[in-house]
């Protein structure tokens, strides 16, 4: 497991450049700790297209679904929103972990607030995760030659056939469950 072939620098400036296509801006004008709706005024649509740029970028599949949607599929309804529309504290723990525990984010906020957090660097995360899914081998041919020629998609350099990595659904929804065992959550 892991990627040794895409740099964080090549992720970062991926997201930078698909964020700045879908925002229309400059590439330099994505700090990558903005808030993408409050600080670059990205909007649910600006989301779907930056999401489908960087899954083109890298031959990868990034998660479609929110991890408090994957929180109430896994867990039950009503565990990471309550019937108010606020946030559990287990939630936010989740959350919390997720996000690098940003400045603002409570029990009992509205979850339709949550999207705020959304920065550059927390899709550079999902790209990494969906990275390191890389499999050792070749799942076509077999073989262990993994090379990127452009830093960003990898190829096997037997077949030819680009890597299959996990989507970022099913990874995310690996790290839930694992996150809420260790810390005891949603019991
Ligand atoms: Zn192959």
């Amino acid at each position: 497991m892991g990627n040794a072939l895409v740099t964080a620098a090549k992720i970062e400036e991926e997201v930078q450049k698909a964020l700045a296509k879908s925002l229309r801006k400059e590439p330099s004008a994505i700090r990558m700790d903005a808030s993408v709706m409050d600080d670059l005024g990205g909007t649910s649509l600006d989301f779907l297209d930056m999401t489908f740029r960087l899954e083109q970028a890298f031959g990868i599949r990034l998660a479609h679904t929110t991890i408090l949607d994957h929180i109430e599929e896994t867990f039950g309804e009503g565990k990471a929103i309550d019937s108010s529309g606020a946030l559990t504290k287990d939630a936010v723990a989740v959350l919390a972990a997720r996000l690098g525990n940003p400045a603002g984010l409570e029990v009992g906020m509205f979850s339709d607030e949550v999207a705020k957090f959304v920065t550059p660097n927390t899709l550079a995360q999902g790209v990494r995760e969906a990275l390191a899914s890389l499999p050792a081998k070749c799942t076509h041919c077999g073989a262990e030659k993994w090379e990127s020629p452009d830093g960003a998609k990898v190829k096997c350099g037997g077949c030819g056939k680009e890597a299959a990595y996990t989507d970022g659904d099913t990874l995310a929804k690996a790290w839930l469950t694992q996150f809420a065992k260790e810390k005891g959550l949603f019991g």
